[in-house]
């Protein structure tokens, strides 16, 4: 028999941002639906309307835009689905897979607190399938009929085989009483109605699946496969949160990380090809399958994307960069112009910065002079310096503006002058970028260009 094609989805519930572990729990579905020639599904979890947002609808998919995650279908929205969660329900409470619960949250509450008085664990006790007549003035929920005997069980293809004896699960809500779906009904409809054949989640469902299984099958619904994701922890071994700093992938944005470096470091996080660190995305979705994600939790580690986000700035195209810099110069007030050419500036400086903000921070001097702070004065410019450098000046003016002739004519100053190296080297980069430290000089100045290096030495 031959399979069916490959159906992924993504599920996010919109009462965030898209965090790094619902990217990766992303990148994972999308990238097995590519392997296998499959779709790969958005869905957007919007049930909980009072914690639901546009702001986050809207953050979730900038998210993936941004990682380049695209969608082959939706984004679905679970709310504008109610009619199909109510045909679905009737379905169920026909076939007597479902009944209507008129318990009162008093009554509920009260059940409750007996069951943990007799030092039992608190469950639904299946009062309303044996209720008759109608509660005046309650509004029912419809609850599911959870089988009492037997067990559920499937071949995770993360974990193994998981097994939950159906009387661990009570009967769970399906409709709430205002007609929306619970997320566990919700799910269920969806995930067969989009033909999903791989739920590729975090493991905090782990416990929802015996539900939802149940479900599918009083639907005579085939049971997707399922491969539950361990969860990522931060860099202190604690569950990866907002203490860790970056909770939503734009943030990696805003601190200068460049989308592929952060796709590829999700890549190995929970997954592994051989030793393999570094990689494109169209050789991970030649790679990617279930069999190598690890069970055990992954860790965060920010040396090792920094390390990846270096590499990938060393590789990047110029123009993306120059324009990356540009961006974020003018975030902070810094206004670019034509000269020197940005993209010439951030060719001097891309194999030294990790990270795109330190490659604009390091752009910066070149459109607007810093503060020269004190110290770098009383300790640089001496009186001894600042002759020499008015010596260089001089012969800048006439001086072929390349590395090479104004490298002839730094070592011409130093013998002038009898200074080494560093005594003019280093009193030029401060007088020029308010740094001690640069790229190769001459390489920096042929970058800065005659006009603003004069400029600069007869500012001092
Ligand atoms: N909406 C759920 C969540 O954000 C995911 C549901 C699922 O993948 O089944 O946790
Ligand atoms: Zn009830």
């Amino acid at each position: 028999m031959s399979q069916p094609p490959v159906r992924t989805r993504f599920a996010p519930s919109p009462t965030g941002f898209l965090h790094i572990g619902g990217a990766r729990t992303a990148l994972f579905s999308w990238a097995f639906a590519r392997r296998h020639g499959g779709k790969f599904i958005l869905r957007v979890e919007d049930t909980d309307v009072e914690r639901s947002t546009q702001v986050s609808i809207d953050a979730i998919l900038d998210g993936m835009g941004w990682l380049g995650l695209s969608w082959d279908e939706g984004p679905f929205f679970q709310m504008q689905r109610l009619a199909r969660y109510s045909e679905v329900a009737q379905q169920l409470l026909a076939e007597g897979h479902a009944y209507w619960c008129y318990c009162t949250r008093e009554e509920l509450e009260a059940m409750r607190e007996g069951q943990r008085a007799r030092g039992e664990k608190p469950r639904y006790d299946e009062r309303c399938r044996h209720r008759t007549g109608h509660h005046e003035g309650v509004k029912p929920v419809l609850r599911f009929r959870n089988p009492h005997d037997g067990a559920v069980a499937w071949d995770d293809l993360v974990k193994g085989r998981i097994e939950i004896a159906n009387r661990e699960l009570d009967d769970l809500v399906l409709l709430r009483a205002d007609g929306v779906p619970t997320y566990n009904f919700g799910v269920v409809v969806d995930d067969f109605d989009m033909g999903i054949t791989h739920v590729i989640r975090g493991d905090d469902h782990v416990n929802n699946t015996p539900r939802q299984i149940n479900i599918l099958r009083a639907l005579g619904q085939p049971v997707p496969q399922y491969a539950h994701l361990s969860m990522i922890l931060g860099p202190d071994g604690q569950k990866l949160s907002k203490r860790h700093g970056a909770v939503s992938v734009m943030q990696y944005d805003a601190d200068g990380f460049l989308p592929e470096a952060v796709l590829n470091y999700l890549a190995r996080l929970g997954w592994s090809h051989g030793d393999d660190e570094i990689f494109s995305m169209e050789q991970f979705c030649q790679w990617f399958d279930l069999d190598h994600i690890t069970a055990s939790a992954a860790q965060f580690n920010t040396e090792k994307l920094l390390w990846l986000n270096q590499h990938y700035l060393r590789g990047a195209d110029l123009g993306r960069l120059a324009g990356e810099a540009r961006k974020r110069m003018e975030a902070s007030g810094v206004t670019v112009g034509v000269q020197p050419a940005l993209e010439r500036v951030v060719a001097l400086y891309r194999d030294r910065v990790a990270t795109l903000n330190e490659l604009a921070d390091a752009a910066h001097p070149f459109y607007a002079m810093p503060h020269l702070p004190e110290e770098l004065t009383d300790r640089h410019l001496t009186p001894a310096a600042r002759v020499a450098l008015a010596d260089l000046a001089h012969r800048f003016e006439t001086v072929e503006w390349q590395a090479q002739s104004l490298s002839a004519a730094l070592k011409e100053v130093m013998a002038a002058h009898k200074l080494k190296m560093p005594q003019l080297a280093i009193p030029l980069r401060v007088a020029v970028l308010a740094q001690t430290q640069t790229p190769s000089i001459d390489a920096v100045l042929e970058v800065m260009g005659r006009d603003l290096v004069l400029a600069r030495l007869s500012a001092l």
